[in-house]
């Protein structure tokens, strides 16, 4: 999912969460920020891979790989690991989330953005069968339509 994208609906959720909790008061971006800032472990793959330290590198490298399929199997197979997007990570959080609330906080942005990705990866990768028939096309691109 696109930065832009995580960031709308990071905004949405974490002012939905301040509705909730309006206690939180600002802290409620420390959600939002967690849901936008998980995504930085893509730039340093970006880095590692590319050695180029630009941010428009690591874009163009992205760039690349979404529109190569196979490129992006190998690339994510092989070598690409996102440090943020692991158990671990999460394991982590959810432990100093019982000591502090900030983890706790960045633990709910984290959980949302991963909530975000699985369901991308869903839409994208066909892991629903109700999806898959709601979005099935036909060889020209065009939705199927039943006739009757
Ligand atoms: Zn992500």
């Amino acid at each position: 999912m696109r930065p832009l994208a995580h960031l709308i609906l990071g905004a949405i959720f974490s002012y939905i969460v301040y509705l909730i909790f309006p206690e939180l008061g600002l802290k409620a971006f420390i959600i939002l920020a967690s849901t936008v800032l998980i995504d930085v472990d893509h730039y340093f793959v970006a880095v590692m891979t590319t050695g180029k330290f630009s941010i428009p590198s690591a874009y163009f490298y992205f760039v690349e790989t979404l529109n190569n399929k196979k490129l992006h199997n190998e690339r994510r197979l092989n070598y690409e690991l996102y440090i943020f997007h692991t158990i671990e990570f999460y394991l982590f959080l959810l432990v100093f989330s019982f000591s502090y609330e900030t983890a706790l906080l960045v633990l709910g942005g984290v959980s949302f953005h991963l909530f975000l990705d699985c369901f991308n990866k869903i839409r994208k990768e066909k892991l629903s069968v109700i999806h898959h028939h709601l979005t099935k096309r036909n060889e020209n691109g065009k939705r199927r339509i039943r006739k009757k």
